[in-house]
């Protein structure tokens, strides 16, 4: 079965250009430089999957032609807010889909995070104009590395190291999405092994410093483990010029657009 993984957006969490038109190393005439921030659209015949709802969720569902009413769930990576901070917005789906709530899934802590910061949207409003649209599905800890269903879609999670907190990131059949992410372990690169496409967080660059994502170098070596045929570095920040990643990275590895389709399968 054919899947449609759609890059929603692959900037950090500024975007690109961020606020005062600061387009940094990147040349602004490349539309592949103008970058939203991170979401991803899975989608079969039947389910579309929305992994994170950042702060240009409604633009890029507009961007894309992905109606409300054919979102079947959300899967949330973890809380930070350029992950997070669109997701009012599923209350337009809410709406549209005839009143359904909207199943998202995530870890406990990113879950119970985010609605602590929106609890109207899980709890419910004080009058009728603000209903609980939202439906939270804790990933439990030891549900890590198996499959679940959403749709007809399985998804398997990944505990990952965000440097200050974990993260989760999600195989679907030979595709996978892991950002934001500075650290995979064995379990984890165990999990992604045998994926065609991997899509990362690469916003460290060349800096093996940085404590909350990864560098270019490490997803190299990472991928010596997982052997994807084809690697899609995102979280791409304004020092990180589309043409000039294009010409450093190696043989099989790319930099991400908004509105990069990728094919993928899963099951027989
Ligand atoms: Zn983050």
């Amino acid at each position: 079965m054919t899947l449609t993984c759609t890059i929603l957006g692959c900037g950090n969490s500024s975007g690109v250009p961020a606020v005062g038109n600061y387009w940094g190393a990147c040349d602004p005439h490349d539309t592949r430089n103008r970058r939203t921030r991170c979401s991803l659209a899975v989608q079969s015949e039947t389910t579309t999957i929305i992994v994170d709802t950042g702060p240009d969720f409604r633009e890029q569902l507009n961007r894309e032609n992905i109606a409300g009413p054919s979102v079947s769930a959300v899967l949330y990576t973890h809380a930070h807010s350029d992950h997070v901070h669109g997701i009012d917005d599923l209350r337009s789906i809410y709406y549209q889909n005839g009143r359904n709530q909207i199943d998202v899934y995530g870890k406990g802590c990113t879950l119970s995070e985010i609605s602590g910061r929106f609890n109207y949207l899980f709890e419910g409003g004080n009058d009728e104009e603000y209903p609980a649209v939202l439906r939270a599905h804790v990933i439990p800890e030891d549900a890590y590395g198996q499959p679940f269903v959403v749709g007809d879609i399985p998804v398997v999670p990944i505990e990952m190291d965000h440097g200050t907190c974990l993260a989760s990131g999600y195989r679907f059949g030979d595709f996978a999405y892991c950002v934001d992410v500075k650290r995979l372990d064995h379990k984890a690169l165990d999990l992604l092994a045998g994926v065609k496409t991997w899509v990362v967080d690469g916003a460290a660059y060349k800096n093996p410093n940085k404590i909350m994502h990864a560098h270019l170098q490490a997803i190299y070596d990472y991928n010596r483990h997982i052997k994807a045929e084809a690697v899609y570095v995102t979280s791409l920040s304004a020092q990180m010029d589309y043409k000039t990643l294009e010409a450093e990275m190696p043989e099989g590895v790319y930099p991400a657009f908004d509105g990069l389709v990728l094919e993928a399968f899963y099951g027989s």
